[in-house]
């Protein structure tokens, strides 16, 4: 288990040194903001729709380690999902790092976003690892923002 660990920080390292979709969509079809004030994090999500499906996903900001590197991640998941799907993914993540999604006996389609599940033993880091995914449903759903508070 801690090997497993162990590779699944590596992950979350290399996604906070080379995010993923880490620029401004221009043309941007809806946007929310995200801010997690009790780490600091603070972050843009941009999305450009077809129709009812994510066709492209990036992301601006600043923060810790693991809202970066969750962010990163979120935007290769939801690419090319639907919203329906995004939204389903948000809620099987959100049980995952809250535990009540178990990811080695339910089934879920996290995939590599099982990284994070270790952030379960540290409970103010669910928050920077949910926010990227608050502001893609604020987005996704135009509320505009969204806070972890
Ligand atoms: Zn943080």
């Amino acid at each position: 288990m801690s090997e497993l660990n162990e590779l699944y920080q590596e992950t979350i390292l290399e996604h906070n040194k080379n995010p993923r979709n880490f620029r401004k969509i221009e043309d941007a079809d809806k946007t929310a903001l995200g801010n997690n004030p009790l780490c600091g994090d603070a972050l843009q999500v941009y999305l450009k729709m077809d129709g009812d499906t994510v066709a492209d996903v990036a992301f601006k900001g600043s923060g810790c380690a693991i809202s970066k590197a969750s962010a990163s991640m979120m935007t290769q998941a939801v690419k090319g999902k639907t919203r329906e799907e995004a939204d389903k993914l948000f809620d099987e993540f959100h049980r995952m790092v809250t535990g009540d999604l178990d990811i080695e006996t339910d089934e879920n389609h996290l995939g590599s976003l099982r990284a994070f599940a270790g952030v379960l033993e540290f409970p103010a880091r669910v928050k920077c690892a949910s926010l990227s995914w608050h502001t893609l449903t604020a987005a996704l759903h135009d509320s505009g923002e969204a806070s972890t508070e």
